[in-house]
């Protein structure tokens, strides 16, 4: 017997290894329907660089299934069941996601249309293990990184990717879609040029980064990973956001390439059970994204400025690292790992502004904009976080420079005013003599601002500020 099934897709923008979807196929006739949720998402709308990418990713998806993806804008409570009033549908279907306010209305939804006899289905399609499958000995979550990650391995493998959908056959309607355009994605600001040239949004671009990653730098991904001018990593964070492809798709790529060789392997899987593990903490501390993990940091003397914040948002601090990564955010919408701790440790230890500022400020700029990895990276910077990098660890950025950033390489990239400079002052230009500066054509406060802050006596307010929540 064939059925009409609604397939919701939200973060999962694909038609490979996507098991909702796969599961309709199979039972008959198909509506795609994607609806920008205007209602339950409240502060976690997306920001302004992801729903760049979105528009991008719902147009590459609409291709791909031929023109079929019926958009809405509204609440999905209220437009899914209105699409059923006019339609044969008898089931709807959904890969899982994990925000709290997603789950809420999800359960919500389900038991909506179970009450009224329409089959609804929820699937795997966007982590490898469900963070309800995992859990220490006495039933409680992990909230250290380490042990989870063990527990991950002697878990069952991940399950292999659904094949796919070879035929989809499209149900007869006279439901009206919204134009792309009208859901209003793209940014009302044109500062998102540059996105173009160096994102592919789709599942076809998502494919094509990850066999370029494959094939020219797995091998070399844990000596690289840290180097910031190097193209060391996947850069598939906003794809496997989006779900344009699956962390299960990656995983048995990865495998695949390196014919299993676990050193190859291991370093880039280790980051993709990293977010498997913010995703578990996100799903079991509902409250992670808002409130300190530790909550001993409830009291944590925050220093409110916004003139250090926009200092730092605009890449105009006179650190030379932290302002080509902030810089690198703007202009790229993406930030390299090493810099994004190295920044968001600046911001909120020298500046002793509240992580949840920078997080609200990379959440507007990132592409690959995260809850559950955002807000735990953060926290796990902050020092509030679970399994968090302690307080009294405060990267120093000069140092940080030199060592991840020798030759200045990926300064230059991003502050070219500081071009000519040589290693020996690329992240410490202040240190120069105005003489030396001037022969690199450098004025300080003209050309280059002088640092913010002292890192050093910075560093030790910190200190001083932690040692105040410390018992
Ligand atoms: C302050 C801060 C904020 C961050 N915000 C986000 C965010 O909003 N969205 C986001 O996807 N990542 C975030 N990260 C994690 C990490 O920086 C990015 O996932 C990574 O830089 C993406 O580049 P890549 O795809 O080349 O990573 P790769 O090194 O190739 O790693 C492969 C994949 O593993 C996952 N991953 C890698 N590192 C981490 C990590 N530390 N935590 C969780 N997952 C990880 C990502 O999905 C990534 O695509 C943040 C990190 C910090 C320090």
């Amino acid at each position: 017997m064939t059925s009409t099934t609604l397939v919701w897709f939200r973060q999962d923008l694909r038609l490979r290894d996507n098991p909702a979807l796969a599961h309709a196929a199979a039972s008959g006739s198909v509506i795609p329907v994607y609806i920008v949720d205007d209602t339950h998402a409240q502060q976690w709308q997306p920001g302004s660089a992801s729903n760049w990418w979105l528009h991008q990713s719902l147009c590459a998806l609409n291709e791909s299934l031929n023109g079929n993806l019926l958009f809405f804008k509204g609440d999905p409570l209220q437009i899914i069941p209105d699409i059923i009033s006019q339609t044969q549908i008898e089931q709807v279907v959904w890969n899982r996601c994990y925000e709290p306010w997603q789950i809420r209305r999800d359960k919500t939804l389900k038991a909506q249309l179970q009450n009224v006899g329409i089959q609804c289905q929820s699937f795997n399609g966007n982590l490898l293990w469900e963070p309800w499958q995992l859990t220490k000995q006495d039933g409680s979550p992990y909230k250290v990184f380490t042990p989870f990650y063990k527990k991950c391995l002697q878990h069952q493998t991940p399950r292999f990717p659904v094949p796919k959908s070879e035929s989809i056959q499209y149900y007869h309607h006279t439901l009206s879609s919204l134009p792309l355009a009208e859901l209003a994605l793209m940014p009302s600001i044109n500062w998102y040029q540059a996105f173009t040239k160096h994102w592919r949004p789709g599942e076809e671009g998502a494919g094509f980064i990850l066999s370029q990653f494959l094939n020219n730098n797995i091998a070399d991904y844990a000596n690289n990973r840290n180097i910031p001018s190097v193209n060391g990593t996947s850069c598939l964070s906003a794809h496997l956001h989006f779900g344009e492809l699956s962390p299960h798709q990656v995983w048995y790529a990865a495998e695949q390439i390196t014919a299993a060789d676990v050193e190859q392997c291991e370093p880039f899987r280790r980051q993709l059970v990293w977010r498997e593990f913010s995703y578990y903490l996100l799903y079991h501390f509902p409250s992670f994204p808002e409130k300190n993990f530790n909550a001993r940091f409830d009291h944590f003397p925050w220093s409110k400025d916004d003139n250090l914040l926009i200092a730092w948002q605009q890449g105009k601090t006179g650190i030379p690292i932290i302002d080509a990564g902030m810089r690198e955010l703007w202009q790229t919408g993406y930030m390299h790992n090493r810099v994004r701790m190295i920044v968001a440790s600046f911001l909120v230890k020298n500046l002793l502004q509240d992580w949840r500022e920078g997080a609200a400020w990379f959440w507007d700029c990132l592409l690959d904009a995260d809850l559950a990895n955002n807000s735990a990276s953060w926290q796990w910077v902050a020092g509030s976080g679970a399994d968090a990098a302690p307080y009294f660890r405060i990267f120093n950025p000069v140092l940080q420079g030199k060592k991840f950033d020798p030759d200045g390489e990926y300064v230059k990239r991003f502050c070219p005013e500081l071009g000519s400079l040589p290693s020996k002052y690329i992240h410490n230009p202040w240190e120069a003599s105005a003489d030396f500066l001037q022969q690199h054509h450098i004025l300080l406060d003209q050309t280059y601002p002088s640092p913010i802050v002292d890192l050093k006596q910075s560093r030790q307010r910190a200190l001083d500020a932690f040692h105040q929540i410390k018992q």
